[in-house]
């Protein structure tokens, strides 16, 4: 991102103010701050739902700004993966075809969908569960299908929207484990958090407060545990 800026109305509220971000391949990093401070503004435009004001944001080498909806929206099936903080799974449907869902933009026959899909539920450890409907899982649970289709399609980017702002501590654990461990398989994970233990686990954090960023010191110390 090259000094990207979201501002919304008019009068305009400035959401994100000329932000520079680079994310390399493989990084996993928390981007931290309070309520309000442009997270998930930031989030939605790093995952090319949203356009900037001005300022350039590039994605493996495109130029988001020359492209238009339907390119963005290749972009982001092939490469980016989205959890958000309410998982947004079809309720009444079984784990095993929320997560096939994920794939539903490649066309592929549905019994492939499947099989493809019980093997994400395996690597959230949920495979036990594949026939379970969202309102039989637990909150913690119903995350890693959420995390499950995100990343059944193998992106190499995934962004997570506080994906433990509504678990417990214990799940909330789980969760981040989860997301390290597709890290070290290789995708580019960055989380938005507002809590500082799950941000302290990140190898890389990024502040942000009123819509500007800060690197470094985005953890207070007296903070750590
Ligand atoms: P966070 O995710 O950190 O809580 P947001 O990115 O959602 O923050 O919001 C940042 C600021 O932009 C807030 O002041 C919010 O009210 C404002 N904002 C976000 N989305 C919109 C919108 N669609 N229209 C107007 N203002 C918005
Ligand atoms: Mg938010």
């Amino acid at each position: 991102m090259r000094s990207v800026t979201r501002t919304y109305g008019s009068p305009p509220t400035v959401a994100l103010s000329h932000a520079d971000l680079d994310v390399d391949r493989g990084e996993m990093l928390a981007i931290v701050g309070p309520s309000g401070s442009g997270k998930s503004t930031l989030l939605n435009l790093m995952g090319t739902l949203d356009r900037p004001s001005s300022g350039e944001i590039r994605i493996d080498g495109h130029d988001t700004g020359a492209m238009n909806d339907a390119e963005l929206s290749g972009l982001r099936a092939h490469t980016i993966g989205f959890v958000f903080q309410q998982y947004h799974l079809a309720e009444g449907v079984a784990a095993l075809d929320n997560v096939a869902t994920g794939l539903l933009y490649t066309g592929m026959p549905k019994a492939e969908r499947r099989a493809r899909a019980a093997v994400a539920l395996e690597r959230v450890g949920l495979a036990a569960r594949a026939r379970h409907r969202p309102n039989e899982l637990s909150g913690g649970e119903r995350q890693r299908v959420a995390i499950a289709r995100a990343v059944v399609g193998e992106p190499a980017l995934l962004l997570a929207d506080e994906p433990t702002g509504a678990l417990d501590t214990r799940s909330g654990e789980t969760v981040v484990s989860i997301l390290a461990e597709l890290n070290d398989g290789g995708t580019t994970v960055v989380v938005i958090t507002h809590d500082l233990q799950v941000a302290e686990r990140m190898p890389r954090r990024i502040g942000i407060r009123d819509g500007v960023l800060s690197t470094g010191a985005a953890i207070p110390a007296g903070a750590r545990s």
